[in-house]
């Protein structure tokens, strides 16, 4: 069964890094992605950009659409971006609607977002609260709603730049070998954030040899962490 992978990130970039590789896994076994920027990150995550003389937030925004887009080619997500502002990120009850509604839209069966904590981010946090609100607007109660409701998806959280000052435990971990060629290239895209790309490939590396010890697994060369929210409802275990 083809799944539909959404993942929601407070900036532009924040999807390649962390969960890159999820999305090409999900794209090569026929299931589709999409990733929603809440912000291009302008102001606050493209520092190669504002080192050029005379830049612009506009000219930033543009940019890093761009880069943005064509990092999901090579993953074969779609992108699409609500350009609601960065450092900081604020969320309304406007902001809030439009968050559920792009969850609506895409009934995903798993929701990818931020750890609920990042001592260095002021944005990731806000982030995780808006789409993990919007997630629980987006599917209602379980019951019959006043208001168009979708199954809900499973949630997870990608791994933040610090897991350890993140609240992060990583409690799955995906194998993204297969894919890993189209998540560096994708990567490559980001040039606002050049120096990540070869923090997040190492980082791909160390979680393969995490992998391979929790599954006993030695194709795994590349892996992706992640932490899961939701509980898990199967047949036996
Ligand atoms: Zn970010």
């Amino acid at each position: 069964m083809s799944r539909r992978i959404q993942v929601i990130g407070a900036h532009a970039a924040d999807f390649v890094w962390r969960a890159g590789g999820a999305i090409a896994k999900t794209v090569e076994r026929g299931g589709v992605a999409e990733v929603v920027a809440l912000s291009y990150g302008e102001r606050g995550e493209s520092g190669e950009l504002w080192k050029q003389p005379g830049q612009t937030v506009e000219n930033v925004k543009r940019a890093r659409h761009e880069e943005a887009q064509a990092a999901c080619a090579e993953l074969g997500a779609s992108f699409r971006a609500l350009d609601l502002g960065d450092y900081p990120l604020e969320i309304g009850a406007a902001e809030l609607q439009a968050i559920a509604e792009v969850i609506r839209e895409f009934a995903p069966d798993v929701l990818v977002t931020h750890t609920d904590t990042d001592p260095f981010n002021p944005d990731h946090p806000v982030a995780f609260r808006a789409v993990d609100r919007a997630r629980s607007l987006a599917a209602g109660a379980g019951v019959q709603s006043a208001f168009a409701t979708v199954k809900p998806p499973a949630l997870y959280l990608f791994e933040p730049h610090q897991p350890e000052l993140c609240n992060f435990t990583p409690t799955t971990f995906v194998d993204i070998t297969s894919v890993f060629e189209r998540k560096r290239a994708a990567m490559a895209h980001m040039k606002a954030q050049a120096y990540l790309q070869t923090y997040y490939a190492q980082r791909a590396e160390h979680r393969a040899n995490h992998a391979r010890r929790a599954s006993g697994n030695a194709e795994v060369r590349y892996a992706e962490a992640f932490q899961r929210v939701i509980p898990q409802v199967v047949s036996e275990l």
